[in-house]
């Protein structure tokens, strides 16, 4: 079994329907066994978008890394996420592997851990609440280290549910 956690972020139609879809397929490729409040964000990249609801999760899975992050695809078109060639476009559920058990991937369809992780408080905040001791493989840093030196007041972020 493997320890993943995933971030979950929406910014399209029923925000909270969409996480809450998500969590409830999410369920079924493996055990939610940890769960983050639910955060309002600003949009980082493409600032000419809406809101974004996030939350991350543990998740126990016997799914290998890609395996995982074809189920993620599966599950994020289900939900109506439609193929773009930008990126950072408005979506109904984006669905990303954080971290990996303390695995390090570089491919060209997979980085693990995720490569923006560090430098998003809309990750960083909630993955902070359910495994502040984590070590951050690459960085070499626990996660409670990494959202105390991220300090971007650009990026405005709420804690709005437990
Ligand atoms: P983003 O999440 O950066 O806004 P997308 O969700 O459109 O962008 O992802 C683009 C591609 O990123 C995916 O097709 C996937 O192959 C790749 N990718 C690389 N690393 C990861 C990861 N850790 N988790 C999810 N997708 C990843
Ligand atoms: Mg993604």
């Amino acid at each position: 079994m493997h320890n993943v956690y995933i971030g979950l972020g929406s910014n399209l139609k029923d925000r909270f329907t969409n996480i809450k879809l998500a969590l409830y397929y999410l369920a079924t490729i493996g055990k939610i066994v940890k769960k983050s409040s639910l955060y309002k964000s600003s949009p980082v990249e493409n600032k000419h978008q809406p809101y974004f609801l996030n939350c991350v999760v543990k998740l126990v899975t016997k799914l290998l890394p890609y395996k995982l992050l074809k189920k993620l695809k599966k599950i994020e078109k289900k939900l109506g996420r439609k193929k773009s060639k930008k990126r950072y476009q408005p979506r109904t559920i984006d669905l990303d592997i954080l971290l990996y058990d303390k695995k390090i991937i570089k491919s060209k369809n997979l980085t693990i851990p995720h490569e923006k992780l560090h430098k998003r408080k809309f990750v960083v905040w909630p993955l902070a609440e359910i495994a502040p001791n984590f070590v951050h493989p690459v960085l070499k840093k626990k996660i409670r280290e990494i959202k105390k030196e991220l300090r971007d007041k650009s990026q405005k972020i709420w804690r709005i549910y437990e």
